[in-house]
């Protein structure tokens, strides 16, 4: 079984998100900006979990007006945020949980030290950075319609699941003050599970 821990939050932030739950046979993996849910033997998590399925529950009532596109990962001319351009396998800081600083009674933020105030840290392996597969280079974000979403999330999914396909998409735009404004969501299913990617904003 592939480790989907990749789409649990980093953030020290969301404490609920940072490790996967189960609840009624599904695990669940989420950062808040994505939910994957796929089948399993293991525990019911007994603590109190984030209503997940609420959202999945959302988008399968929602009807289409739009055909669904096909989504083709491509690469950007950015830099792969996680390993920093390098290609190498990293991993988060778990100093700073990612940050790149620390918090300080002083009232300013320190960089943090351990990772030179990037966040991550190298491994220093033969394996390539999970992200970008060794290609240093970011994904494109995906716009449909007036609704953005991030490409760091559609280049995951392609990379961690054999054939995701997008089965459903709700998105709604409205013009604010002349600039069109939309949110969304889209519902993708891989083998074994299913998952749901919400749309970001441009600002
Ligand atoms: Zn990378
Ligand atoms: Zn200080
Ligand atoms: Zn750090």
């Amino acid at each position: 079984m592939r480790d989907l821990t990749v789409f649990c939050a980093m953030e020290a932030t969301r404490y609920s998100l940072e490790t996967p739950f189960v609840i009624d046979g599904y695990e669940y993996f989420s950062d808040g900006r994505i939910c994957i849910k796929r089948k399993t033997d293991k525990p019911e998590t007994t603590d109190k979990t984030p209503d997940c399925e609420a959202c999945f529950k959302q988008s399968r009532e929602i009807s289409l007006t739009t055909p669904i596109p096909i989504l083709d990962p491509s690469y950007s001319d950015e830099k792969c945020t996680f390993c920093l351009g390098t290609g190498k396998e990293h991993v988060i800081c778990n100093m700073c949980d990612g940050f790149g600083c620390h918090d300080c009674d002083c009232g300013t933020d320190h960089e943090c030290g351990y990772c030179d105030a990037t966040g991550r840290i190298e491994c220093y392996n033969d394996k390539f950075c999970l992200y970008c597969d060794g290609k240093r280079l970011g994904f494109r974000d995906v716009r449909i319609e007036d609704v953005l979403f991030k490409g760091y999330y559609i280049g995951l999914i392609f990379r961690m699941f054999d054939n995701p396909k997008v089965v459903s998409l709700a998105i709604s735009c409205k013009k604010v003050h002349d600039e069109p404004q939309g949110t969304g969501s889209m519902r993708f299913t891989f083998n074994g599970g299913e998952g749901l990617l919400m749309s970001i904003s441009e600002n």
